[in-house]
């Protein structure tokens, strides 16, 4: 169940990464000679794809996605395209953000990281990692089998 949804987050956040670059590939410096273009387009796409494996991972704790990934790209265009890439990445990463908020707070995703579904004592969810392919931590597991009797 969990890597089914890896998995298809995974997809989501590659089709918002190559949203992002499709809007601002034909922006990259058109002055600079074929190879360089190639190069810098390659660049710009790893950045996108880095910057949403990232949003994926971490998405509570990736501060301004946006201008990070726009700081690291900024170069790789003229003065002139600046503020439209600016703009477009603005909208991609915020477009991937609201999705990523929005797993969370359905419960498919808790931090991007897979937490155990049992609650503490103290009424608190535990915080520790299931067994692999399960629901439940070790110290939970027995709530597992009892779910499935
Ligand atoms: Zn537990």
């Amino acid at each position: 169940m969990i890597e089914e949804r890896t998995l298809q987050l995974q997809h989501c956040m590659y089709q918002y990464s190559r949203a992002i670059y499709r809007s601002i590939k034909d922006l990259i410096d058109p002055y600079s000679d074929r190879e360089s273009q190639i190069e810098s387009r390659r660049a710009v796409l790893e950045a996108c794809e880095q910057t949403m494996e990232r949003l994926a991972k971490d998405p509570l704790y990736f501060a301004k996605p946006d201008r990070a990934l726009f700081q690291d790209i900024r170069r790789y265009f003229p003065i002139t395209a600046q503020a439209e890439v600016a703009w477009a990445v603005q909208a991609g990463v915020t477009a991937a953000s609201t999705f990523i908020q929005e797993q969370i707070e359905s419960g498919a995703l808790d931090g991007g990281v897979a937490r155990c579904r049992a609650t503490t004592r103290k009424g608190k969810p535990c915080q520790r990692t299931p067994l692999p392919d399960r629901d439940y931590c070790p110290s939970h597991q027995h709530l597992e089998a009892r779910a499935a009797a």
